[in-house]
């Protein structure tokens, strides 16, 4: 990157810096991520922070992994927590690498509060929320001004693992137009039901947009009605991100990305019949 008119901070030994990496295009890092990165000892990272991200940071900079590891019982926020604590007591400078934004349904509070508590420095580097992020890339707004002035964020599933029975789902489908729930994938029956029968109606637009801003991006426009039997049979796989709203059908003319891979297909196809030469 070309040096930069204005300071970064230095990252300090010791410190732990809680960081988001973003949903998926490297391109979305902040560039104080990037700045972490090329300077970290450690970057201790979850699952869904992609390679080519983990590729920025130094060479010699040790990659510790803190994600779920299939089949084995992944570490427990406790032993993660413990573990940055004793890396920055060592002296090392401690990059957190989560995906998205580190205090969105991402448990960043809860190691910054261990952090705290242990008297560790640290600093929170937001980053670029899956579901502000990848709904863009999916082409649909969270607000618009004919539809709606109130957007919820909520999660599909809690710590244990079943849909939060702490949501007011009649609040819910009364007083937020559009609903943006991470996790959402497996309790998608459950979730459209509970939003039925609270009021919103079956034919209501969604969208689930899964591997949002990465180059294998998929993006289901379905209804509430329809959303978990039409996921299974498009065999959806998470991570995704679903959008229930009338924001959904603006798409239809927003899919920047779906615009791009059309141009770039229509350039080959041009490029083929006319032995390679094209003009933009
Ligand atoms: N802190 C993260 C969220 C972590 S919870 C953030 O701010 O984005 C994990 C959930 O995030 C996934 O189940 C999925 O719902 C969503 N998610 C994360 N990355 C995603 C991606 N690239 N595409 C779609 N959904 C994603």
């Amino acid at each position: 990157m070309s040096a930069l008119p204005f300071e970064l901070p230095a990252f300090a030994p010791g410190w732990v810096w809680l960081t988001g990496a973003g949903p998926g295009d490297p391109g979305l890092l902040t560039l104080l991520a990037h700045h972490g990165l090329a300077q970290a000892d450690v970057v201790v990272y979850d699952a869904l922070v992609s390679e080519a991200i983990l590729a920025l940071a130094r060479t010699e900079a040790r990659r510790v992994y803190a994600g779920k590891r299939g089949g084995k019982p992944s570490p427990t926020q406790a032993d993660i927590s413990e573990r940055l604590i004793a890396l920055a007591r060592e002296g090392k400078r401690v990059l957190r690498l989560k995906g998205g934004d580190p205090m969105v349904f991402g448990r960043g509070g809860e190691e910054a509060l261990s952090l705290a508590a242990a008297g560790i420095p640290f600093r929170i580097i937001p980053g670029v929320s899956a579901g502000i992020g990848g709904l863009a890339y999916a082409g649909i707004p969270l607000t618009h001004r004919d539809s709606n002035s109130v957007v919820t964020f909520l999660t599909g599933h809690n710590a244990a693992g079943v849909v939060p029975d702490e949501i007011d789902w009649q609040a819910l489908a009364r007083g937020s137009p559009v609903l943006v729930i991470y996790m959402a994938l497996k309790h998608l029956a459950v979730l459209s039901e509970r939003l039925i029968a609270a009021g919103r109606p079956a034919e209501e637009p969604v969208a689930i947009v899964s591997d949002a801003t990465l180059p294998t991006q998929r993006v289901l426009e379905t209804t509430l009605g329809r959303a978990a039997a039409d996921a299974a049979a498009a065999a959806m796989a998470p991570p995704a991100i679903v959008a229930v709203g009338e924001v959904v059908r603006l798409r239809v003319h927003l899919d920047w990305l779906g615009a791009v891979a059309r141009k770039e297909r229509a350039q080959a196809a041009l490029a083929s019949t006319t032995g390679g030469k094209t003009s933009d």
